[in-house]
């Protein structure tokens, strides 16, 4: 069996799905690994080592898509390129299933298997396969460093001869994966941390990351679904929430937002008059700037500054500040998705449709949509 990994656009998106270690290792499973030449040279993995670790070089796409069983992608091919590929390929990546369907009506004709990275399940058991959780992670991190970076103070408190500095505050609106890593990050540079959440089962992962939980009452039902997502507030129960930002934006130095809403657009959280109360040379960093942004002026991968002297960074994927790591991380998690359901005696994937991870990833199979909660 052949799984090919294709060149991508590094001036978009620098990551790689597989690299020379994980090629390794589905080589190891008794995949035949193809790589397209050039695919991690950015990362520093020449052609040379991912063929010392097994892997085989092609010099084109469409050459690879040609002899592919699998094809493990970092986002959608072009819908045109799926004709290249083989009847009855499995293709894996964050195809963008919310997005623009003819992409998968291409899918669909072509005969195409394909599989969405995003869908899949938040449960214990598929953790070590979620590329949103593992690529949030990085997010978090990177958003603290962006901020401290482009903040003209520093984060802990400093006490020299010449006087004592104070802490830098720093407020973390929405607490999934990505908040609590900034949370860990900004403590660990020694600034003073608040932070907010519709959910109310995160005020104790604030609390043990030494950070405080903002508590705001936006009235009704708030909370979670059965997946661990946050409920969309209504537009009355989003006004009270912005005017309790305001203030504790205006107390802060650097404020970082990762709301978002699993497949919608993410809230928007702070109003231009939020961002006007706050202090000159304070930095706002929103990471759910690619789906409509949390904050009223970020824009995608730019920094804006305010006529007020706020500097409002929107990194679209703040995770690729660190696209070597990103890499490792990706590869690792698809790695994990393959390797769950493969059976090293026979050399096989024994996926069975039914599995709750291939049930709620794959989108189409056989010329058919087969996914149960999404509208083709
Ligand atoms: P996310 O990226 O969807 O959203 C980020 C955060 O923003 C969430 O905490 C959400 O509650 C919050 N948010 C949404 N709307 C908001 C609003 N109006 N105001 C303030 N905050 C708002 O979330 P995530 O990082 O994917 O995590 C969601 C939950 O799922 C977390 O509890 C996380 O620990 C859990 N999770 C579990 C697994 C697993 O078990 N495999 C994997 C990943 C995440």
């Amino acid at each position: 069996m052949k799984l090919f990994a294709p060149r991508t656009d590094v001036a978009f998106d620098p990551r790689v799905v597989v690299t020379p270690e994980s090629a390794e290792k589905l080589n190891q499973l008794g995949l035949e690994v193809i790589v397209e030449s050039g695919i991690g040279a950015h990362l520093g993995y020449s052609n040379e080592t991912y063929r010392l670790k097994g892997a085989s070089v092609v010099s084109s796409t469409t050459e690879g898509f040609a002899e592919a069983d699998w094809v493990f992608a970092l986002h959608r091919p072009e819908a045109e390129q799926l004709a290249q590929m083989r009847v009855g390929t499995r293709l894996v990546g964050s195809l963008d299933p919310f997005g623009d369907k003819t992409f998968f009506q291409a899918a669909m004709e072509a005969g195409i298997e394909a599989y969405a990275m995003e869908l899949i399940p938040r449960s214990t058991l598929a953790q070590k396969m979620d590329v949103l959780s593992s690529q949030a992670n990085l997010a978090g991190y990177a958003a603290v460093i962006l901020a401290a970076k482009e903040l003209d103070k520093i984060l802990p408190m400093m006490m020299t001869p010449a006087g004592t500095l104070q802490p830098s505050r720093c407020f973390i609106l929405g607490v999934g994966v990505a908040g609590l890593q900034a949370i860990a990050t900004a403590k660990r540079l020694g600034a003073q941390v608040e932070a907010f959440d519709t959910r109310p089962v995160v005020e104790e992962q604030v609390r043990s990351l030494g950070g405080r939980f903002l508590k705001i009452d936006v009235g009704g039902e708030t909370g979670q679904t059965e997946q661990g997502y946050a409920k969309e507030l209504t537009a009355e129960q989003l006004e009270r929430q912005r005017q309790g930002l305001a203030k504790a934006c205006a107390r802060a130095d650097i404020v970082i937002t990762t709301a978002k809403l699993f497949g919608r657009p993410a809230p928007r959280l702070l109003s231009a008059s939020a961002i006007a109360g706050m202090s000159a040379g304070s930095v706002v960093v929103d990471l759910a700037v690619e789906t409509g942004g949390n904050v009223e002026g970020s824009k995608p991968d730019e920094t804006v500054v305010t006529e007020n002297g706020v500097h409002i960074m929107g990194p679209r994927k703040a995770e690729n500040t660190y696209p070597l790591h990103a890499s490792q991380m990706l590869a690792a998690n698809y790695f994990n998705f393959f390797s769950h359901f493969w059976d090293s005696e026979q050399k096989l994937f024994t996926g069975d449709h039914s599995d709750p991870i291939l049930a709620s990833t794959c989108l189409t199979r056989d010329g058919q949509w087969v996914h149960a909660q999404i509208q083709p």
